[in-house]
């Protein structure tokens, strides 16, 4: 079967993580199948930390003209004492991060990886064997193929109807760019407000707003007039910003903690939303996930092609991953956990913590570190 196998690696999806990682295989030297299906996640703006900056650069797929940059991260809680101040001055980093379109950085990383191009489809079925997998691909302008692969690399952002763990918050993202009276001047704001946290992120000239909030409150700020949408938003979110003066339509998605076994079969292997879909709380999704791209790129160029897919192999990745990831989860949840609560004593803790970050520089360095970079300070 050994002379059937024609592509060493086969990686389903066409998200940032699936074209990161497509992208970091350029030259080297294991032949490479590129499965991808439009991701229809259009203009949503995601804000990528300093080190995912530096992650796309070092691959060619930063665009010359910058996205908005972050310069603070203002952090507080409403009708609490305590707020901390996170600035990109502090770490000598021209920014702390960026907002950029989900298209424009699926842009960024296609414009790097010319000449390599892919094969438009979904990744339909597979079976896994002891020396390759098969895999059943519908290609998009028509017609089904029967690939052989080494190794699959599933970056399909979990629709695979994989077993998982984790939980639901029950509570939705409603997102929307809305305008304030006042100019954002490159500071985020980070308000956790009794109904979940509310998330303004400087984009262009006006804010990208993700309000985590109960699932039926969502659907009544989905069905409210704009007028009344932004007086809501005004209330939960105080006036530093004057008032909110103008939304876009509004969107909304479920959010919940999900993650997979990262090998959930022989000779596959799950990166970025397909191994673990975190609360978009913090920003840490495609960040997590674009390190998981780097360094399963950097493992697989360093392997001898026959090797990849062995159980040597995927145990090495899961050792350098198992760190950041865990992190990256435990991170997220931990701040859902802590500012989604009522109790007036964690209301105190969480004043306490927040006042403590803003006065001791070393803890705030080791937060502030933690979301540029992860757990392993890549790169
Ligand atoms: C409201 C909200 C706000 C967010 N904000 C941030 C943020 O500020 N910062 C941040 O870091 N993260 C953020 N995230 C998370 C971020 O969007 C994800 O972590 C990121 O999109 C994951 O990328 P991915 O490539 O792994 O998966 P996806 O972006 O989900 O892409 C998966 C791709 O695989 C394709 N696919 C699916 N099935 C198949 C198949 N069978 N075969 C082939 N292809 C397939 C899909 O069509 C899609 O193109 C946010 C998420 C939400 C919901």
């Amino acid at each position: 079967m050994a002379d059937q196998i024609v592509t060493d690696v086969l990686i389903a999806g066409g998200g940032p993580v699936g074209a990161m990682l497509a992208l970091g295989l350029r030259g080297c030297g294991a032949s490479v199948l590129h499965v991808r299906s439009d991701a229809g996640a259009g203009e949503r703006p995601i804000a990528l930390s300093y080190g995912s900056r530096l992650l796309l650069e070092r691959e060619g797929a930063w665009p010359a003209a910058s996205p908005t940059p972050i310069s603070e991260i203002h952090v507080s809680q409403q009708g609490g004492f305590g707020r901390t101040l996170i600035r990109a001055t502090d770490y000598d980093l021209p920014a702390l991060g960026y907002v950029a379109a989900y298209s424009g950085i699926l842009g960024w990383l296609s414009a790097a990886n010319t000449g390599h191009s892919g094969v438009d489809g979904r990744v339909i079925d597979y079976k896994t064997g002891a020396d390759h997998v098969e895999i059943r691909v519908a290609r998009t302008a028509g017609g089904e193929t029967l690939e052989r692969a080494r190794l699959l690399v599933l970056a399909d952002g979990g629709h695979a109807g994989l077993a998982e763990n984790g939980h639901d918050y029950r509570q939705h993202a409603v997102v929307a760019e809305v305008q304030t009276e006042q100019p954002h001047r490159n500071i985020a704001w980070e308000r956790f407000t009794r109904g979940g946290p509310i998330a303004l992120l400087p984009y262009q000239n006006r804010y990208a707003l993700i309000w985590s909030i109960e699932a039926d409150a969502a659907q009544s700020l989905l069905a409210a007039p704009e007028a009344e949408f932004l007086l809501r938003l005004g209330a939960a979110f105080g006036s530093r910003l004057g008032t909110f003066v103008g939304a876009s339509p509004r969107a909304s998605f479920p959010l919940s903690l999900r993650r997979r076994r990262v090998v959930p079969a022989p000779r596959t292997v799950l990166v970025g939303n397909a191994a673990q879909t975190l609360h978009p709380v913090a920003g840490q999704g495609l960040n997590l996930g674009l390190r998981d791209a780097v360094e399963l790129a950097e493992l697989i160029a360093s392997t001898h092609p026959p090797e990849l897919g062995s159980d040597a192999f995927l145990k090495r990745y899961c050792a350098r991953r198992r760190l950041d990831r865990n992190a990256g989860i435990r991170f997220t949840d931990a701040l859902v956990r802590l500012f989604s609560n009522s109790s007036a004593t964690l209301g105190m803790v969480r004043g306490a913590g927040l006042a403590l970050l803003d006065i001791v520089p070393p803890a705030r360095g080791f937060l502030a570190r933690r979301m540029i970079y992860g757990a392993r300070a890549l790169p």
